[in-house]
């Protein structure tokens, strides 16, 4: 399914990359990027307006940065890194020190962080990313379209060497330090089309395409109206969302794998973990993960400093070096 489209376009790379596939670079101890502009467009789920995407190739240590070309240029620049999460209902919302946000960027980050795209920049013209089909896939299969090129500078990972955990909204979810990335995560919802679920993801070569990235988003019928009356998920459908009834999964086709609903809760769990600013090595276990709960744990493993250490190049570097989180820590502490 991957092979053939997923070969490195750029002819300047060492030898021994050469004609490696998307898997290999995910793993790579180099940086990558985007080999060519990607470009889609769709309805953004909350919102329901129509915006366009463009996924640029960026140079090493740009780290992911979207940018609303529909406002000033001077503030349209987004990082994803902790200090711009703000915890949001049902959706992950970040917001620059100009006050501009964007909305529902999980599943493009999760698109990132299960290929190992480091560096981009994306372009957007309106405050919400498109839903497109409620998964990664289409995300996935237009980044392995356009080929994943390695850059010349190491890749810094974040590596949790001390246990840090957050209780939000009935659940909870903690970090303990893992020799790779992986989230073990359980969901119980009362409906039984969903029921209890837990899955175990381990993060490595092909293992976001095979078990994450097309599991969709997915909603309780009985909530769509209070949601829509919120002004939320103004733009979902059967087309971008697995909705359940009474038992029933109301989409034709039924869903698209066993224990989508909570494969898709650990798709969200890592775009979210993502936006740390670079690659999480540790575990997340965790009981009904949701936005905010990860929002608060992101801001609190990022204000404890001693529970983990940024690698780079093979060796340790300080946790100064990047940005003070007044704004983390005070949404950890809601
Ligand atoms: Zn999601």
């Amino acid at each position: 399914m991957l092979g053939d489209r997923s070969i490195i376009k750029d002819k300047t790379l060492s030898g021994s990359m050469q004609g490696a596939s998307v898997h290999n670079v995910a793993h790579s101890p180099m940086q990558t990027t985007v080999a060519e502009i990607i470009s889609f467009d769709g309805v953004g789920l909350h919102s329901g307006r129509f915006v366009r995407v463009a996924i640029h190739p960026a140079p090493a240590n740009t780290g992911i940065l979207f940018r609303r070309i529909d406002v000033t240029e001077s503030r349209q620049t987004i990082a994803a890194r902790p200090d711009s999460v703000r915890q949001a209902r049902l959706c992950t919302r970040i917001v620059n020190d100009d006050g501009v946000g964007l909305e529902t960027v999980e599943h493009i980050m999760a698109a990132f962080a299960g290929l190992g795209v480091d560096n981009a920049i994306v372009e957007i013209d309106g405050g919400e990313a498109p839903i497109l089909d409620g998964s990664s896939l289409p995300v996935v299969e237009a980044i392995n379209r356009a080929g994943v090129r390695l850059l010349g500078s190491r890749r810094r990972v974040l590596v949790v060497t001390a246990p840090v955990s957050v209780e939000h909204g009935g659940g909870w979810a903690k970090l303990e330090p893992c020799e790779r990335l992986e989230i073990d995560a359980e969901i119980d919802f009362d409906d039984s089309a969903i029921g209890r679920q837990r899955f175990h993801y381990r993060h490595g070569a092909g293992a976001f395409e095979r078990d994450l990235a097309a599991a969709r988003t997915f909603c309780l019928m009985r909530d769509v109206a209070a949601m829509q009356n919120a002004g939320l998920a103004l733009g979902g459908s059967l087309n971008n969302a697995v909705v359940v009834d009474d038992g029933a999964v109301l989409n034709d086709g039924g869903l698209r794998m066993e224990r989508e609903f909570v494969r898709h809760k650990i798709l969200d769990c890592l775009g979210d973990l993502y936006l740390l600013g670079m690659t999480m090595r540790g575990r997340m276990t965790a009981s009904r993960p949701g936005h905010a709960m990860c929002a608060k744990l992101i801001g609190t493993l990022w204000n404890s400093p001693a529970c983990f250490q940024i690698i780079e190049n093979g060796a340790t570097i300080e946790h100064s070096d990047g940005y003070a989180l007044p704004e983390v820590a005070a949404a950890a502490a809601v």
